[in-house]
C-alpha cells in the first residue's frame, strides 16, 4: 500500500491550491454575508476544469480518478466550504448518476454543458415527510402517451431554483417502499415547475437550499434516467459517491480551521510565552493533526475504490461519518484555541464551523450511515434499511 501521491497528483494539489489562494479565498467571507455565490465565480470553476473531473473525454470531462477530484475538492474547501459543495455537486451527485446509469443520449446532452458550466444540477431526493425514510417518498410520476406528468413536493434541495436541472427521485407506480421509485432529469424551465422559496440555514450559505413544488409537470420520455424497479439500488449506490465528496468537504473546511488556529496560537502570548509553549495547547493542536490525518486516509480509502464516480457503500459510510463529525469538533477546537478572537466574524472560523455542522445532515444523517455501516458489517440489511 503505498500513501503517497503521484507527480501528476502533486501538480494538481499544487494548482488548486494556488487557484484556491487567489480566485476564492478573498471573497468566501463576502459570499457568506450576502449569502450568494455569483454565477460568474460559478464558471472560473467550470472553466478551470474543476467540473466533471472524473467524466470521460467524449463527455467534456477529464479523465481523472475520484481520488483526484477529491484532492481538488479538499483544498477548495480549505478557503470555502460552498465553492467546494459546488464542484462535488458537479462532480458527483446528478451527474455521476447520469454517467452511470442514463441513455448515451442523455449523457451526450447533458454531460458537456454541466462541465461547462452552462448548466447547473440539483439533485431532488428529499421530501417533507420523506427525509431518513427516503423510500417513504410520494412525489408521483405517471405515464399518458407524451410524457410523465410529476406532482409533488421536495425540499432541503441544494441549489433549488438557481439551477437548470434537477435529478428528480419520483414514485412512478403504486408499489410501496423502494420499487416504485426511479429518477427523471427534470428542467427549471419546464411548465409546472415552481421555485418555492428558500430555507435560510445556518451554514453554507452562498449555495441556497430551497423549495420545489411541482404540479402537473409534463417531462419528455426521454428524459426518464433510472427506471422504476431496480432504480433505487442504483441511485443509492451513485449518492455513495456524494457522500465521500460531501467528507472530502468537511475534511478541508477543518484543515482550514486548523491551519488558521495553529497560526493564530503559534503568535500569541500570554503570561509572557507563546500559548503554544503551554502543554494544554500542544495537545490540542496534536489531537485535532490525528483526527485529520484519520479522516483523510478514510476518505482517500474510499475515494481511491472507486468506479466511474460509485464509491462503496460501507466505505463511504464510514469517510462520512468520521469526516463530519471531525469537521464540527476540529473547527470547534479551532475556535477555543483563538479565545474570543476564534469566536469574532472578523475571523474565518465562525463561518467554517457553521459550514461543517451541515455535513453530519446533509446526504444522510451520521446515524443513517451508521444503520449502513451496521447492515455491512452483520451482513444483511436491517429493517430501517431496505
Ligand atoms: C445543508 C443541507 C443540504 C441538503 N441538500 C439536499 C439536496 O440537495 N437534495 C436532497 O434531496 N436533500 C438534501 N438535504 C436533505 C437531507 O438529505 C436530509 O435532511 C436528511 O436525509 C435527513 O432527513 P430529515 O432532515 O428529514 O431528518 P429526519 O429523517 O426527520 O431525521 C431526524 C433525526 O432522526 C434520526 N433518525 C431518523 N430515522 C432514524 C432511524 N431509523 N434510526 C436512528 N435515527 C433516525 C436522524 O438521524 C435525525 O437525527 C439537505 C440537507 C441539508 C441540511
Amino acid at each position: 500500500m503505498d500513501f503517497r501521491l503521484s507527480e501528476a497528483q502533486k501538480r494538481l494539489v499544487a494548482e488548486a491550491r494556488e487557484f484556491a489562494q487567489s480566485e476564492i479565498a478573498p471573497y468566501a467571507a463576502r459570499w457568506d454575508q450576502e449569502e450568494h455565490i455569483p454565477r460568474r465565480q460559478i464558471q472560473k470553476y467550470a472553466d478551470a476544469g474543476y467540473f466533471g473531473m472524473t467524466f470521460p473525454a467524449q463527455y467534456g470531462g477529464r479523465g481523472l480518478s475520484t481520488l483526484d477530484a477529491v484532492l481538488v475538492i479538499e483544498e477548495v474547501a480549505r478557503h470555502c466550504g460552498i465553492s467546494a459543495r459546488l464542484i462535488v455537486d458537479h462532480n458527483f451527485g446528478a451527474a455521476i448518476t447520469i454517467l452511470n446509469f442514463g441513455t448515451e443520449e442523455q449523457r451526450r446532452r447533458v454531460l458537456p454543458t454541466i462541465c461547462r458550466g452552462e448548466a447547473l444540477m440539483s439533485i431532488g431526493m428529499t421530501e417533507p415527510e420523506a427525509g431518513s425514510a427516503l423510500a417513504e417518498l410520494t412525489t408521483s410520476a405517471a405515464e399518458d402517451e407524451e410524457a410523465f406528468v410529476i406532482n409533488g413536493k421536495k425540499h432541503w434541495i441544494t441549489g433549488a431554483g438557481e439551477r437548470e436541472y434537477t435529478l428528480l427521485y419520483a414514485r412512478f407506480h403504486e408499489k410501496p417502499g423502494p420499487q416504485g421509485i426511479g429518477a427523471i432529469l427534470i428542467h427549471r424551465d419546464m411548465p409546472g415547475f415552481k421555485y418555492a422559496g428558500r430555507i435560510p440555514s445556518l451554514g453554507v450559505r452562498g449555495v441556497q437550499e430551497g423549495i420545489l413544488e411541482f404540479e402537473n409537470l409534463r417531462v419528455p420520455k426521454e428524459n426518464l434516467v433510472v427506471p422504476p424497479g431496480s432504480a433505487f439500488r442504483k441511485l443509492m449506490s451513485a449518492y455513495n459517491g456524494q457522500r465521500v465528496g460531501a467528507s472530502a468537504v468537511a475534511l478541508g473546511i477543518a484543515q482550514g480551521a486548523f491551519d488558521f488556529s495553529k497560526d493564530y496560537a503559534d503568535g500569541r502570548r500570554q503570561f509572557g510565552r507563546r500559548i503554544t509553549d503551554f502543554q494544554a495547547v500542544q495537545f490540542k493542536l496534536a489531537d485535532m493533526a490525528i483526527s485529520l490525518d484519520a479522516a483523510r486516509y478514510l476518505v482517500y480509502r474510499a475515494a481511491a475504490g472507486a468506479k466511474m464516480g460509485i464509491t462503496g457503500r460501507y466505505e463511504s459510510s464510514v469517510a462520512k461519518v468520521y469526516a463530519s463529525e471531525m469537521a464540527v469538533r476540529v473547527t470547534s477546537e479551532a475556535i477555543q484555541l483563538c479565545g474570543a478572537q476564534g469566536y469574532a466574524r472578523s475571523l474565518p472560523l465562525e463561518r467554517m464551523f457553521r459550514d461543517a455542522r451541515c455535513f453530519t445532515l446533509a446526504g444522510g444523517t451520521a446515524e443513517m450511515q451508521r444503520i449502513g455501516i451496521a447492515g455491512s458489517i452483520l451482513g444483511r440489511p436491517l429493517p430501517q434499511d431496505k
